[in-house]
């Protein structure tokens, strides 16, 4: 990307002239194309009625389903529109937690999410199932060799976050992947970080399941998100939960599943928000993900790079290859005046704290670090002007 490509870009940010938005891990900000999709839609709810709006926009409903295929490489019938990563992610877990028996066990990643090894560990409790923990290797990533050891027949899912909510850390997605497809266990990737910042391929990954969010990297209104489901799983494992869109009331004692992963979702959603989301993978593909990712990885070894050179600052990113989310400490300061100095002076920055990725936090002695997360459309001018503020910080 170019300087004038990123001119345009973000002249097409209206948030970019208000804000320097580093909390593109938490929300992206939205481009005016997903920002216009939303605002026609709800104009459509609010003149024609909401289900007469629906039938009147039916293809750019359907958009989302599509669009969300060609980015993650797979048929739009894999492909479940659902309201976050969360529920993306909980869909495919609890259909696979329904086959565990006690004994079983569940092999993880150190810096999982907290709502997925909440997950866990309530499947633990409930099922008499036992949760292991994959060791990380020198530099950070879940090991594959050691987990390689761990896939016993006892492993009845591998269940790992490709980039964690508090770090640089990219997790071996395709390594994992080969594993678990020689050891035939299910694999489970929470890729809310990754899809949209980083290429997905999922028959390069060979993962089973897919989850991931509409608001972070794509970019794309709150309230959406999405599961991949292979083929092969959904036929394995039936949905835990079950609605009258993802299955139909055939005869007084039965009812027919819908083939493929819309059996997964649910009748009901905010459509001016899936419209938004379809808007949102199109304006991602348009770029391209290559191009993208190359831009966000070039941004964030720069801004790493800048605050390497702030006295005081500990920068707190692991992993060989890091991506776009840039942590760090400042010596003295605690993480939550820095984001309050920043915001004081429209900078966007988050704290990340021990509850989201406890073992991860704990075992590296942290408990509130600075998330700069860029993307493509941040600029050197913004890390710069970031890294002058906080260089005018003194301990307290
Ligand atoms: C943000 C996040 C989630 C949850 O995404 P929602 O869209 O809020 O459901 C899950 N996993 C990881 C790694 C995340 O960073």
């Amino acid at each position: 990307m170019d300087r004038e490509k990123i001119r345009s870009i973000r002249a097409e940010t209206p948030g970019c002239r208000n804000v320097i938005h580093f909390n593109n891990a938490g929300a992206a900000l939205m481009a005016r194309p997903v920002i216009e999709a939303v605002e026609a839609y709800q104009r459509d709810e609010i003149m024609l009625g909401g289900y007469e709006a629906a039938a009147k926009n039916s293809d750019a409903l359907l958009r989302p389903k599509h669009a969300a295929a060609e980015l993650v490489n797979c048929a739009p019938e894999d492909i479940a529109i659902v309201e976050n990563a969360t529920r993306a992610w909980q869909h495919a877990f609890y259909a696979i937690a329904q086959t565990m028996r006690p004994g079983d066990r569940i092999l993880t990643a150190n810096a999982e999410y907290a709502s997925n090894y909440i997950a866990f560990l309530q499947i633990a409790q409930t099922h008499s199932v036992g949760i292991d923990v994959v060791p990380n290797t020198q530099t950070g990533e879940l090991d594959t060799e050691k987990l390689g050891q761990m896939v016993d027949e006892r492993t009845k899912l591998i269940a790992v976050t490709h980039v964690p909510t508090n770090g640089g850390l990219v997790n071996p997605a395709v390594e994992i992947g080969k594993i678990a497809t020689q050891a035939q266990v299910p694999y489970l990737l929470d890729a809310c970080q990754s899809v949209g910042q980083l290429e997905i391929d999922v028959e390069e990954i060979q993962c089973d399941f897919l989850s991931t969010t509409g608001r972070k990297w794509l970019r794309a209104p709150r309230g959406t998100g999405f599961l991949y489901a292979r083929p092969s799983a959904i036929e394995k494992f039936l949905p835990a939960i079950l609605d009258d869109h993802g299955a139909h009331w055939v005869s007084d004692n039965g009812y027919a599943l819908l083939s493929g992963a819309s059996r997964f979702e649910t009748f009901e959603n905010n459509l001016a928000a899936k419209a938004g989301l379809g808007a949102a993978l199109d304006y991602a593909l348009s770029l391209g993900m290559s191009e993208i990712s190359t831009r966000v990885e070039q941004l964030a070894t720069d801004f790493r790079q800048a605050l390497a050179a702030i006295p005081g600052v500990r920068l707190h990113d692991i992993g060989a290859r890091k991506c776009g989310i840039v942590t760090f400490t400042l010596d003295g300061v605690p993480a939550d005046d820095i984001r309050a100095h920043m915001s004081a002076r429209n900078i966007n920055a988050w704290v990340s704290r021990t509850k989201s990725t406890r073992l991860d936090m704990v075992g590296r002695g942290l408990e509130a670090i600075i998330r700069a997360s860029v993307h493509y459309y941040n600029d050197h001018d913004e890390i710069e002007r970031f890294c002058a503020e906080l260089a005018t910080i003194k301990p307290g």
